[in-house]
């Protein structure tokens, strides 16, 4: 191939995959968009309608930049075939991506749909309460807080949810999760999603060897997911349902400062993974969704890592809606924000520089507090 060839064919090529890229890019910006375009004032027939016509948009648009490229590339002299193949199985390539990694997501599915969620009195759940309320759901919600969760309970009717029932208790208590479940399944006649998303208080410090501390944080972040998913397991097999379970990179990754924290983490990752096999084996047909999430805005967060971490935190409101969503499509496991996903795929491969790294960044932190 002469040396014009060769320079029409990479510019062709180039603009190919630039095209493409910005058109699955602008794909999922519009469909973010349009979902919270007027959110609040949205009813969720409007919502559905409103997320089915982004899709169909922006597949349009897709298709238009295929011809486009299409156009291009054809345009090439026989010579370059080889390069007019590379650049299709390429195409053909980031399409099998874009169909695995599609969204799945039908906000009307989640209309009249029985959901229960903890923590729900403020942060992530209460963002959660907010979605499922947008689409339409029948929710019960459960916090420490009476006060805190009869505000949420406020917006929630107000944003279209078609009945709240609030169940105010402490998760460390096990007699209290068993009224909050009955309470559930009386007030909403079944379960269709349970939203594991409460927390204990947990510090951002050193191991400073307190027993006590940890067997209560682990009956808090962990046992209480373990027993009341045992609870709402008959529920959710006669309803083929969900449990959601909110976890953390520190489940996946363990890093200073979260000893306790993260140790519950990683048990819920070990126990909702056993128990997935497990109901698959037994054709019971109950999705677990683990959600593993990096730093996102919520003020307890916030306050915890304020001057220990330089790290950008990602809003609680979008957090919460690739949680619902990942719910919704049943899929394993979700990250957000992007760069979890990456973060877990390297983990094992240079484990020592990783925890160079690691330690590092704390380090530096932590001496620039000082
Ligand atoms: P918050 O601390 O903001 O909220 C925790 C919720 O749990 C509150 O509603 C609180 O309400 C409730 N809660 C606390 N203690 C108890 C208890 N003993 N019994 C019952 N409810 C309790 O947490 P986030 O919103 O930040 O986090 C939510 C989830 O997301 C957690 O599972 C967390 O691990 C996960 N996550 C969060 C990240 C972040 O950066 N924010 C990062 C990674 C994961 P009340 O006080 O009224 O009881």
């Amino acid at each position: 191939m002469d040396v014009k060839s060769r320079i029409t064919t990479s510019v062709c090529v180039f603009f190919h995959h630039v095209l493409c890229n910005t058109g699955h890019g602008s794909i999922f910006a519009l469909q973010s968009i349009l979902w919270r375009k007027n959110i609040d004032h949205v009813t969720p027939p409007d919502l559905g309608r409103l997320h089915s016509k982004g899709k169909a948009f922006t597949h349009t648009i897709h298709v238009v930049l295929h011809i486009f490229t299409a156009e291009l590339t054809v345009s090439l002299p026989l010579s370059t075939m080889g390069y007019f193949i590379k650049g299709w199985c390429f195409v053909a390539f980031v399409a099998i991506i874009g169909y695995l990694y599609r969204d799945t997501f039908d906000p009307e599915s989640l209309a009249n749909a029985k959901v229960l969620v903890t923590g729900a009195s403020t942060g992530i759940g209460e963002e959660i309460a907010y979605h499922y309320s947008r689409a339409g759901a029948h929710l019960l919600l459960t916090a420490r807080r009476e006060d805190a969760l009869l505000k949420v309970k406020t917006k929630c009717l107000k944003l279209g949810a078609k009945s709240v029932s609030l169940a105010p208790a402490d998760m460390a208590s096990s007699e209290a999760r068993e009224k909050v479940m009955e309470q559930a399944i009386t007030a909403m006649g079944g379960l269709d999603y349970l939203v594991l998303n409460h927390i204990g208080t947990s510090p951002f410090e050193m191991w400073d060897g307190n027993i006590n501390y940890i067997r209560w944080l682990m009956e808090v972040n962990f046992l209480s997911y373990v027993h009341l998913a045992t609870m709402a397991l008959p529920h959710l097999t006669e309803s083929k349902g969900s449990v959601v379970v909110l976890s953390s990179l520190t489940g996946k990754i363990a890093t200073p400062f979260t000893t306790s924290y993260g140790a519950t983490k990683f048990a819920l990752d070990g126990f909702f993974w056993s128990l997935r096999h497990e109901l698959a084996m037994k054709n019971v047909q109950v999705s677990i969704t683990l959600c593993i999430l990096g730093l996102i805005n919520t003020q307890s967060a916030m306050e915890k890592v304020k001057d220990k971490i330089a790290m950008p935190a990602y809003p609680a409101q979008d957090a919460a809606l690739a949680v619902v969503s990942a719910g919704t499509s049943r899929v394993s496991e979700m990250y957000y924000p992007w760069y979890v996903r990456p973060v877990c795929f390297v983990r094992d491969w240079f484990p020592q520089s990783r925890d160079w790294m690691i330690q590092r960044s704390y380090q530096q932190a932590s001496d620039e507090k000082h």
